[in-house]
């Protein structure tokens, strides 16, 4: 009787679920928001007492897989740098967890994580080729090539947020210039109506009201142009990058997840437009689906314990 914990760690939450040897619905889950976590303990204390509060006794756990919102090594199951925990720059998380609960232990990236996560059991369905894209706080994704994640020699590949879109000098979160995550990002997209505000252009929405996505794009939705114009241009920018992932991968699936994406067809139309704009083919996408993801808030959850069970089986 095998069981399985999956850990998503969020830029300001951390949730964990247990689950038996089949099906995605866990025995339990719990969550722990990291804004309102007691200081004078680590993320890490956190993170090891939310594993242990979700450890039956006398029950052994085949494996305990953790979803990281940074660059990891997958193979060695270090993470090298995690924006949101500082703490853990070259930590090596695979190896304090496995000796804490002296269990297998799986670290990954979150995006791979969710791109498995749809994959097996959501949007991603029957596909062999796809890529899965989040838009939240900053941009991520997760390739799957020819029926395998794409890992890359150190496990890095798929950073798709950091590639260089040129046409903007705005600094990105990892401190380069133009990258797509600089310019479509949540906080990018919140801080460009910012800008043309201060720069004098009309919106519903005040200075302050533009910090949440979520806002901007209810202002979108009352027909505010500038909110419109604010996503279409993040759209615009995916699209475009999107194009060149076509190119290299050829997918017939692109699955569009994170908090952004719920802006709906104001992000989604002008990247759909700007994928047909810029590919050479249109070959590649004639059987191109294109979808939100179906997991939700779950995909991490559902991703991680893919991967646990792939890798330790029942
Ligand atoms: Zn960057």
């Amino acid at each position: 009787m095998s069981r399985y914990i999956a850990v998503d760690i969020g830029g300001s939450r951390m949730r964990a679920a247990y689950y038996t040897a089949e099906g995605i619905v866990p025995i339990r889950i719990k969550r722990i928001s990291t804004r309102t976590l007691d200081h004078k303990k680590t993320a890490l204390t956190h993170l090891e007492g939310l594993i242990l509060s979700l450890i039956p006794q006398d029950i052994e756990i085949r494996a305990i897989s953790v979803s990281v919102p940074g660059l990891v090594n997958p193979n060695s199951g270090t993470v090298l740098n995690a924006p949101s925990y500082p703490e853990w720059r070259n930590f090596p998380m695979q190896k304090f967890l496995s000796d804490r609960f002296n269990t297998p232990v799986i670290v990954g990236n979150d995006a791979n994580m969710a791109a498995l996560g749809e994959w097996n059991y959501g949007a991603g369905r029957g596909h062999h080729n796809l890529i899965y894209v989040t838009v939240s706080t900053g941009i991520g994704s997760g390739i799957i090539v020819d029926d395998h994640l794409l890992l890359g020699e150190q496990g890095l590949a798929a950073e798709i947020g950091h590639i260089p879109v040129m046409s903007d000098v705005t600094i990105c979160s990892c401190g380069k210039k133009g990258h797509l995550e600089a310019i479509a990002s949540g906080p990018a997209i919140a801080k460009w109506m910012q800008n043309q505000l201060a720069r004098g252009k009309k919106s519903s929405l005040t200075f302050d009201q533009c910090d949440e996505t979520k806002r901007i794009a209810r202002a979108a939705d009352e027909g505010d142009p500038l909110s419109i114009a604010a996503f279409e241009r993040a759209g615009k920018a995916i699209g475009k990058v999107l194009a060149s992932i076509l190119h290299m991968f050829n997918p017939s699936a692109i699955i569009i997840g994170g908090g952004v994406s719920r802006s709906g067809p104001f992000l989604l139309e002008p990247l759909h437009k700007a994928i047909s704009e810029h590919v050479f083919h249109l070959e590649y996408v004639r059987k191109l689906t294109l979808s939100s993801s179906v997991l939700g808030d779950d995909v991490g959850l559902v991703g991680a314990l893919t991967l646990a069970r792939s890798q330790y089986p029942p």
